[in-house]
């Protein structure tokens, strides 16, 4: 009986395929990653184990080959991914993809080299010119021979695509040979350049030290060549060529005495250490004095580690006001979970709050401590995947996709500010990092603790109902008071100060008094750029991105206008595209404009921006943040970025311009998010000795939202949305999946919704089905978006109405992005 096995492969929908093992292969353990053929290519799949339902009859390709002996993944990241894929309605090669280290896929490339038949036979044409072009005999690959065949610039993919057929031609008329070798594997691993002393080294270096007569091959040794032998016979693991050479013992001396054979030259592979790069940033988060946790952290240390020690899975929210000291409760009992041999997992929201929270673990764990987000190169990622896969590593501090990490014996699974938008995923796999990370504590029998100041509505509602503990911190550490927070209607400074003031009278004075006492300032106003639209006075034309359905945002630095979705940019111009008209003008202001107001306002201050657009560059955030919190800068500008997690002592205003930005948005998550970022962004302020202020502007006082946020009052907060969420059957009252079809014309796009909306209707499930409509976002990127939504209480017959609805029609499938819990419905 022939074996079979399951096995995922990386291709966006596509379900488990089956293949046959060959009987020269061994069976490959579920996680251990296997060649297969897939159409006329060759990809890298994980086997996941055998085929719960083989299929009849179908005639089932072999297995190419095993590249794992031993898993891997670890069976339970395949298990996880597995869930991923079934809960989000993704493929499962797309959910173990999020689980791959780089580079772990291999791709085969093709390759064609000319056979002896080949070389026989007079071919005209196109045939003629490959066969001519491969007369050396050595393989080419396809892409090469295509470009190098192509006649000009003119009728050029013609041309390559006809290669591609003529190969296929030659090869059927076995003229050549088609390989396909992989690529991919080589550069995982960095290597360095290590000299080391051989024995006859260690001979010549002997007796150069003698004052007997030298030998020959000894006089002919420069003095370099000689203080080379010395150095590395002091270091008989060897040395790297890299610090050689800054000791002044360059490549070429050492390729000398190789060539003599007194020297070995060798390349090790080396792990790159994101660790490295920051030790700059060390000092900037000093080691604290030895602290007493208060009396408040002291209570839930005990309750959680009473939890931890208890083992099996647990949720426990753990909703602490900001500054009340979350991450030492974490740090603490990490320790005591990682004491009984168990490991951890931590998951933070932002790739800017990693370097902070893994340095205090580094504390305590030294070299146990990994770090995995997407900004480490890709080379630091699969270096610090490795260590946690061989088992190196006690803790893990990583962002999203940090909740895949190959991490066995799990104990404790923390993820920070939980209610962050950051941990879901708005692209294939649309996960929710930590919703994952509750399932994957589960799997474990671990104790997860998600840690708020500003739990998510899900989250409370499960304390509410039972399924997670509740523990509470409600005071700040030290007994430092909660920001006293001023909300400035900005109808009342527009009559009083004109209609173009940004800096109302309130956060004026607040930010001179912060320059003038030498304490500092953030600002936020959550919007990029210096002017949101431009219009034609004499037309009413505005500039609008011709891809998406939004219009441009002025970016004065780069005199350019862009949008934000696709990237479309063009010049600010001078006259109006459609009337030609002088009369352009710009509305609406950005950070950007805020950080120009600032500088207007307050001369000599250091004022510096936060925000997507300067963050673009490698290490800027880091460097802007270390800057702020050795105060080097006086005020920083700044998007929700500055919002986050951030702890710096000497933050003694918080100013909000627009606290309303959000809650224009067509979003039943607007006002929690709302509610979430200015909590968070005033927490910001007063963490040190000094009481803190923040200054609210906004349009729209009365807001539930911003009013309760206003008194740091969650409690008002959730029972005043959770009377909405249940009346309009929002989540977390029922659970929602979100359908969008894209298509070439609006048309096509409604026309798509509305066959998924009716094949929906036909099946009357425990559901309802709302749509379709117009995208509020009706264009994006070119394309035009229509939506419709599932309401329910039962994910599942939701996710497979949905599924059967689309198997029926295969071309509205192709366009169609399932979203199960969105968290984003533009
Ligand atoms: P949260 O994450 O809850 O907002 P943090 O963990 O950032 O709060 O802690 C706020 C500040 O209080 C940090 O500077 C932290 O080092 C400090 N801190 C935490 N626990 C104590 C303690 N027991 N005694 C003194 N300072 C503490
Ligand atoms: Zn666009």
């Amino acid at each position: 009986m022939s074996r079979l096995v399951s096995v995922a492969v990386p291709v966006p929908a596509l379900d488990l395929l089956t293949y046959r093992m060959p009987d020269d292969l061994p069976a490959p353990p579920t996680g251990a990653r296997v060649l297969v053929p897939l159409g006329s290519r060759v990809v890298t799949g994980c086997a996941t184990g055998a085929p719960r339902t083989p299929p009849e009859g179908a005639t089932l390709r072999d297995v190419l080959d095993v590249l794992d002996v031993e898993p891997f993944l670890p069976s339970e990241v395949v298990t996880l991914a597995l869930w991923v894929a079934e809960y989000y309605a993704c493929g499962p090669g797309e959910a173990l993809a999020a689980a791959m280290p780089p580079r772990a896929w291999i791709a085969s490339e093709r390759q064609v080299r000319i056979t002896d038949e080949g070389r026989a036979v007079d071919a005209a044409g196109l045939k003629g010119d490959i066969l001519a072009a491969l007369g050396h005999g050595k393989a080419v690959r396809v892409e090469t021979l295509a470009s190098a065949l192509r006649p000009g610039a003119r009728g050029r993919r013609r041309r390559a695509a006809g290669v591609h057929a003529a190969v296929a031609a030659l090869e059927r008329d076995g003229l050549v040979r088609v390989l396909q070798p992989l690529r991919g594997t080589a550069h995982a691993f960095k290597t360095e350049g290590v000299a080391t002393i051989t024995a006859q080294g260690h001979d010549v270096v002997e007796r150069l030290g003698r004052d007997a007569a030298e030998p020959a091959e000894v006089l002919r040794l420069g003095a370099r060549q000689r203080a080379a032998l010395e150095r590395l016979r002091g270091a008989p693991e060897g040395v790297t060529t890299r610090v050689l050479a800054a000791e002044g013992l360059p490549a070429d001396t050492l390729r000398r005495l190789s060539a003599h054979g007194l020297v070995r030259l060798a390349r090790r592979t080396v792990e790159r250490d994101p660790f490295e790069r920051e030790d700059g940033t060390d000092d900037r988060y000093p080691e604290p004095a030895d602290r007493v946790p208060t009396a408040e952290q002291d209570a839930a240390l005990r309750r959680l580690a009473a939890r931890a020690d208890a083992g099996g899975f647990h949720v426990t929210l753990l909703h602490g006001v900001t500054g009340s000291g979350k991450t030492e409760i974490y740090r603490r009992l990490a320790e005591r979970v990682v004491a009984t041999g168990r490991r951890v997992l931590l998951l933070v929201p932002e790739i800017a709050l990693t370097p902070a929270v893994a340095t205090t673990f580094r504390r305590t764990f030294g070299d146990r401590v990994a770090i995995q987000h997407s900004g480490l190169s890709d080379g630091e990622r699969h270096d610090q995947w490795r260590r946690i896969r061989r088992g190196d590593v006690a803790v893990v501090v990583g962002t999203r996709s940090a909740v895949f990490a190959p991490l066995e014996h799990l104990g404790l699974v923390v993820v920070d500010e939980e209610h962050d938008g950051s941990y879901k995923q708005e692209e294939s796999p649309r996960y929710n990092g930590r919703d994952v990370a509750v399932v994957r504590g589960q799997h474990a029998g671990a104790l997860v603790v998600l840690g708020s100041a500003t739990p998510s509505l899900e989250s409370q509602q499960n304390a509410v109902e039972g399924r997670y503990e509740l523990v509470a911190l409600e005071r700040r550490v030290l007994d430092r008071p909660l920001a006293d927070v001023r909300i400035v209607h900005m109808r009342e400074e527009y009559a009083a100060e004109g209609p173009e003031v940004i800096l109302s009278r309130a956060l004026r004075e607040g930010l001179a008094a912060r320059l003038a006492r030498g304490e500092q300032a953030l600002v936020l106003l959550n919007r990029r750029g210096y002017a949101t639209a431009v219009f034609c006075r004499q037309c009413a034309a505005t500039l609008e991105c011709p891809n998406c359905s939004v219009s441009l945002t002025v970016h004065r630095a780069e005199r350019r206008a862009r949008c934000h979705y696709c990237n479309y940019t063009i010049q600010v111009p001078s006259a109006c595209p459609r009337c030609a008209g002088p009369y352009l003008e710009q509305a609406g202001f950005g950070t950007e404009r805020v950080e120009q107001e600032i500088r207007a306002w307050c001369p000599g201050a250091r004022v510096a921006r936060l925000d997507r657009d300067v963050t673009r560059r490698r290490g800027a955030l880091q460097n802007l943040l270390g800057r702020f919190g050795a105060a080097e800068i006086d005020v920083l500008v700044g998007t929700q970025m500055i919002a986050k997690g951030h702890d710096f002592p000497n933050v003694t205003l918080v100013g909000v311009i627009s606290a309303d930005v959000g809650l224009g948005l067509a979003d039943f998550r607007a006002g929690e998010r709302t509610f979430q970022l200015l909590t968070q962004v005033a927490g910001r302020a007063g963490r040190g000795d000094a009481r803190g202020e923040a200054v609210v502007q906004t349009l729209y006082p009365d807001h539930y939202s911003i009013r309760h946020a206003c008194r740091q009052d969650y409690g008002a907060f959730f029972a005043d949305e959770m009377r909405y969420r249940t009346a309009m059957r929002y989540p977390p009252v029922v659970a929602l999946v979100n359908a969008v079809v894209r298509g070439r014309s609006a048309r096509e796009a409604m026309a798509g919704a509305a066959e998924i909306v009716r094949r929906l209707r036909r099946g009357a499930g425990a559901f309802r089905v709302l749509g379709p409509a117009v995208a509020p976002l009706g264009r994006l990127r070119g394309e035009h978006r229509a939506q419709l939504f599932l309401k329910g209480r039962q994910r599942r017959a939701m996710r497979a109405a949905l599924t059967t609805a689309l198997a029926d029609l295969p071309d509205v499938a192709r366009r169609t992005i399932i979203d199960v819990d969105p968290l984003s419905v533009l």
